[in-house]
């Protein structure tokens, strides 16, 4: 077999990674592709050979290789299921980037799609914000209501309409708006952590960061908190953009230097499970490698952080407040006095970091939260990273079963640690006419701590 003129990155995989899978099938059940179409191929076990013909040589990267690799959700329950220990996220992200090498993509439309909002928008932060203005300005001055109110869109291809409909609200003010650069610990300072406030997250969610740096002062943390950050770059990793997922850690590493932080905390799943893997990003770059693995250790989920630094448990009665959105507050139980909240557990915080215990038992902590079991707490929603807007029909299928969990509970209130978490729960439950509020279970933290102080 001819050796390919590009590199290939799975041939160059540590072969120990490859040869991991020993097919004993566990992970079958657990993976939303193959429990959907029931096809080896959309199965963890199935991607894997074929990942290994590749590396072996007996096959060559095609378009229904790259097309298979994108339809994976890459939400790692495999990875939580499989005895044999396989490192399928690092699996995965290689057999991305040697579909994005190989270019057996490539088409035009996918090209310009690819070049416009990966290399042009989410390199570069300044645009992004930039981007997010420009979309406020649109929404504030309500051209959005009266385009969706004159009928315009149905003009567009259905894929565009969806996207549409999905664009998130931005928030009135950024992160930079709301933190300052350095936020001083209440009381006596116990640690000085760096935050990380994301590149979507900082657009859509900014008062949840303004939440986590609340939360972390109030613990003792000095919290360090530049306005101008740049992408962790998972996005790139996801999507198999390997040189600029590099770029961006080395420019992360450069801006938050490890040596200087108790911990470096980050409140979005999907960014921490990357953040914690630059030493693997980095591992042949002399002039980071030491100070990648020191990164590894520093970076720390908001939830894991609070219970390892134990958190202080809000004293006052609590009562839910509404984002300004005016969204529901949850239904009091009368009887017990209670309210009632589900956790969605984010795919890259559990199956990714394995972090499960820590966001339930800062839930637990807050007064009068009855803490409902959803189940399937841990099966994916259907967002995994833009794969809602890639594979929107498999998404939307994982997004209903999750609201009909959601529904059978019958909270008013979902709890999760992930911004494309939170973003498909919000805009599936508008669809579905749904009363719920989605919030980040930092944002209930800090409402009831500032309950506490009234
Ligand atoms: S990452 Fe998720 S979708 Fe992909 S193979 Fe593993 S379980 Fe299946
Ligand atoms: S990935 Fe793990 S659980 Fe799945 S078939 Fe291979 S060894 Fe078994």
């Amino acid at each position: 077999m001819n050796q390919p003129a590009h590199r290939s990155h799975l041939k160059d995989l540590d072969y120990s990674v490859v040869q991991q899978c020993m097919h004993c099938g566990l992970c079958l059940p657990t993976c939303p592709t193959y429990d959907a179409t029931k096809l080896e191929r959309h199965s963890p076990r199935g991607r894997i050979a074929l990942m290994r013909a590749i590396a072996d040589g007996e096959l060559a990267a095609t378009k229904a290789f790259g097309e298979e690799m994108y339809f994976c959700l890459g939400c790692l329950a495999c990875v939580t299921a499989c005895p044999a220990g396989v490192d399928y996220s690092e699996l995965f992200e290689h057999a991305r980037a040697e579909v994005e090498e190989s270019g057996v993509l490539n088409s035009p439309k996918r090209n310009i799609i690819r070049a416009l909002a990966l290399r042009w928008l989410f390199m570069d932060s300044k645009r992004l914000r930039l981007a997010g203005r420009a979309l406020r300005l649109y929404q504030q001055l309500g051209l959005q209501r009266l385009i969706r109110r004159s009928g315009a869109l149905k003009l567009l291809p259905q894929r565009l309409r969806a996207l549409e409909s999905s664009t998130p609200d931005i928030r009135p003010g950024f992160s930079a708006d709301l933190i300052a650069p350095v936020t001083p610990a209440d009381g006596a300072r116990r640690f000085r952590v760096a935050m990380l406030t994301g590149c979507a997250q900082d657009l859509i969610f900014s008062d949840i960061n303004r939440d986590t740096v609340e939360v972390l002062a109030r613990n003792g943390c000095e919290v360090v908190t530049p306005p101008e950050q740049d992408c962790c770059g998972s996005i790139f990793a996801h999507n198999g953009e390997w040189k600029l997922a590099q770029e961006l850690a080395r420019k992360n590493i450069d801006q938050f230097p490890p040596e200087q932080f108790d911990a470096i905390i980050t409140n979005a799943g999907g960014c921490g499970s990357h953040l914690k893997h630059f030493s693997k990003l980095l591992a042949d770059d002399p002039a980071y490698r030491e100070r990648a693995a020191l990164w590894d250790k520093k970076v720390k989920d908001i939830h894991e952080w609070l219970v390892e630094i134990t958190f202080q448990i809000p004293s006052a009665k609590f009562q839910p407040t509404a984002r300004e959105s005016s969204a529901p507050l949850g239904t009091w139980n009368l009887e017990t006095g209670t309210f009632p909240v589900a956790y969605h557990e984010s795919c890259h915080l559990c199956h990714g970091q394995k972090i499960t215990s820590q966001p339930r038992q800062l839930l637990r902590a807050i007064p009068n939260l009855n803490l409902v079991e959803l189940p399937e707490a841990n099966w994916c929603c259907g967002s995994a990273g833009v794969y809602n807007l890639t594979q929107p029909a498999m998404a939307d299928e994982l997004l209903q079963r999750k609201l009909r969990h959601l529904q059978s509970t019958g909270a008013e209130v979902v709890a999760t640690g992930n911004p494309g978490c939170l973003l498909q729960l919000v805009n599936g439950s508008k669809q579905r006419g749904m009363k719920l509020r989605v919030v980040h279970p930092v944002t209930l933290l800090a409402e009831a701590y500032r309950q506490s102080q009234a």
